[in-house]
């Protein structure tokens, strides 16, 4: 079984007087937190212990009790009555950035260890304790109280005394027999929200490797993500090879068109005013336009994906690493906007990950050399061409591929996402058996498939670029157009499959 985890956000309405009471509250939680960080620094020993036993531990060194009238650092000092759920919530989230601290301060003292042992100067900085506090405060069990779908019973520090107070909530419900976490009140601009962890158990299906090495019928979604009017095209693949559906995701063409627009605009506002002031967002409202559909799409794409993978029972999710931006030139909308459309891939990237997770599905990323030139049937490479053209060449981002190998005519974004599927299949394959010498993997004589004789010639160098595929480079093929000669000889070599 495993375990997912997802917030449910719910906005609390109250009368005006009361966001200065939850602010109060937020504030002593601070306070309480930022004296318990000082509490654990002073007792370093404290995180060796479990997160259980440091309470009790922590519990000892501050609070008065008859049994235990005078601890070494009292927490009365900062605060008197405090009651002990919200202490203990403080507590938990003090150790939280303790731990954190301690564990980036213990890396940074082994990389200077290791540096200066070597003779070389060491510039990083160390990390710092927090200086400043702004934790959401967590309502542990007893902080709150008859909480219905749209009200609850809040327990806080009005910033003179402890008040119960009834708030309504709207927005999502909770779901039915979800198990609840403790809620968070969480500020968010002037409005105050209260949100809830809620956790979910389901059937996982084991470990990528174990689903491609253990079963052939194990279902794989490969996605293929451009800027361009397809934004996602995804294709389901059984790992022994049985192609089952591809669907694509459109729309690509009307997001970069709006975002273009609102660039211009803003171009040309900040050329009316000639000056941009600094620590100032300058055309709030239109940046703000631009992030909020680039948002809204990236959630609708990935959830589009996942239901996609969902529909068809696929396990596995797989996407290509993003590699490097291709810095182009032209106006300044042009730039930010393939900009932003590259971020957004990213960002459809980690949305599709937790979506497809929480549905049992397990997202990894593959190498995105050459992704786009391989041709899915035999590995050759293939030429790119739009429509009405000679099907020769390799025009950047052109709609359709053809190969001349194997014949293979079809849509280049789908051919790309078939080879995305494939490497991660074979990434598992090589595993399993130890790498042929190519030259052992020549073709029979006389068995009459067309290889140049010159790309057999140039096998040597291929066991080491197929070794070299295997890590997590960032491939440079797609975002240069220009250097469409030499990748050619590259992955003839580096997939060496003619035959099968
Ligand atoms: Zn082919």
């Amino acid at each position: 079984m495993a375990k997912a985890t997802t917030t449910i956000k719910q906005v609390l309405n109250y009368g005006p007087e009361h966001a200065a009471w939850f602010a109060a509250n937020q504030t002593l939680f601070n306070q309480v937190c930022a004296f318990y960080f000082d509490v654990i620094q002073a007792h370093v020993k404290i995180l060796d212990l479990s997160n259980k036993e440091a309470l009790t531990a922590l519990e000892k060194l501050t609070h008065i009790t008859q049994r235990n009238p005078a601890p070494v650092m009292p927490l009365d000092e900062v605060a008197e009555d405090i009651p002990a759920m919200f202490r203990r919530a403080a507590i938990h989230a003090a150790l939280g950035s303790a731990r954190s601290f301690f564990s980036h301060l213990a890396r940074w003292q082994k990389a200077k260890e290791k540096a200066e042992a070597k003779g070389k100067k060491f510039h990083e900085r160390p990390p710092v304790p927090p200086r400043t506090w702004n934790k959401s405060a967590s309502l542990y069990a007893g902080m709150w109280k008859e909480r219905s779908d749209s009200s609850i019973v809040l327990k806080v520090w009005t910033g003179t005394c402890w008040s119960w107070m009834k708030v309504r909530i709207t927005g999502r419900e909770l779901p039915i027999d979800a198990e609840l976490g403790s809620p968070q009140l969480i500020r968010k601009g002037n409005q105050w929200y209260l949100h809830t962890p809620i956790e979910r158990q389901f059937k996982s299906s084991g470990k990528i490797e174990k689903q491609v090495t253990t079963n052939k019928q194990t279902k794989i979604c490969s996605v293929d993500l451009n800027i361009n009017e397809n934004i996602a095209v995804c294709t389901i693949r059984t790992v022994e090879g049985s192609i089952l559906a591809t669907t694509f995701i459109h729309g690509g063409q009307r997001v970069n068109g709006f975002r273009k627009k609102l660039l211009g605009r803003i171009a040309r506002n900040r050329h009316k005013t000639g000056i941009i002031a600094e620590n100032e967002q300058d055309n709030v409202h239109l940046w703000n336009t631009i992030r909020h559909v680039d948002e809204q799409v990236a959630h609708l794409v990935s959830n589009r994906i996942v239901q996609f993978a969902k529909q068809h029972e696929a396990t596995v999710l797989v996407f290509e690493h993003l590699g490097n931006l291709k810095p182009t030139k032209g106006k300044y909308s042009k730039r930010g906007n393939e900009k932003r459309a590259f971020w957004m891939k990213g960002r459809i990237f980690r949305y599709a990950k937790y979506k497809a997770y929480h549905a049992g599905i397990l997202t990894s990323r593959v190498n995105p050399r050459n992704t786009s030139r391989e041709c899915a049937r035999c590995h050759s490479l293939v030429a790119r061409y739009t429509e009405g053209q000679p099907a020769e060449g390799y025009t950047y981002g052109a709609p359709l591929v053809a190969c001349h190998q194997c014949g293979m005519r079809g849509n280049a974004d789908r051919n790309a996402s078939l080879v995305i599927g494939q490497r991660l299949t074979q990434r598992y394959q090589k595993q399993e058996k130890p790498p042929t010498p190519l030259l052992a993997k020549r073709e029979p004589k006389g068995s009459g498939v067309g290889i140049p004789q010159d790309a057999k010639n140039r096998n040597r160098p291929s066991l080491r670029s197929a070794r070299h595929g295997d890590s997590n480079e960032h491939g440079t093929a797609q975002a240069t157009g220009m250097r469409m000669v030499e990748p050619v000889s590259d992955i003839a070599h580096q997939l060496r499959l003619p035959l099968e």
